[in-house]
C-alpha cells in the first residue's frame, strides 16, 4: 500500500475509534502514541482531506479548533461552554434550511454551521459541587 494511503486510513481509523468529536490536536496525540514518527502536519493534512472526501465530518467552531466527527450523516451538535467538548444532539435535521432565507443580501448561500451551546452533565455536577 502507498505510504499516503496508509497514513490516510490510519487517521480515519483513529477518528472512528475515538468517536468523540476530537480536535486535530487530540487525534494527533492519540496516533503518536502508536506511531511516534508521524508528523502533526501529516495528521492535519489528512484530516482535511478525509473531510473533503466526505469520509469524516468537520465541525467548525468559531474561535476554536475544528472538531472531527466519525458520523457522516448530518446531525446537530451542542458544545459545552465549560469544557468545550462537542456532543451529538437528537433533533430532526432541517434540510435546505438556507432555502427559507428571505433576503440573503445577494449572497450565494452554501450552508451554515449551527452548533448549540450549554453546560454538559459532567460540568453541571462539578459546578454544583457534587
Ligand atoms: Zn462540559
Ligand atoms: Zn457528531
Amino acid at each position: 500500500m502507498q505510504r499516503n494511503t496508509l497514513q490516510n486510513s490510519l487517521i480515519l481509523e483513529m477518528v472512528n475509534k475515538l468517536k468523540c468529536h476530537a480536535t486535530a490536536e487530540e487525534i494527533y496525540a492519540a496516533i503518536s502514541v502508536q506511531y511516534p514518527n508521524i508528523s502533526k502536519t501529516t495528521v492535519y493534512r489528512n484530516l482535511n482531506k478525509l473531510a473533503r472526501d466526505g469520509k469524516i465530518y468537520k465541525i467548525e467552531v468559531p474561535g476554536q479548533a475544528d472538531h472531527y466527527d466519525h458520523m457522516r450523516d448530518e446531525h446537530y451538535h451542542i458544545r459545552c461552554l465549560n469544557c468545550a467538548k462537542i456532543f451529538d444532539i437528537d433533533i430532526e435535521f432541517v434540510n435546505n434550511l438556507q432555502s427559507s432565507i428571505k433576503d440573503a443580501h445577494g449572497f450565494v448561500v452554501n450552508g451554515c454551521d449551527l452548533v448549540f451551546k450549554g453546560i454538559c452533565p459532567k460540568c453541571k455536577n462539578i459546578i454544583r459541587g457534587e
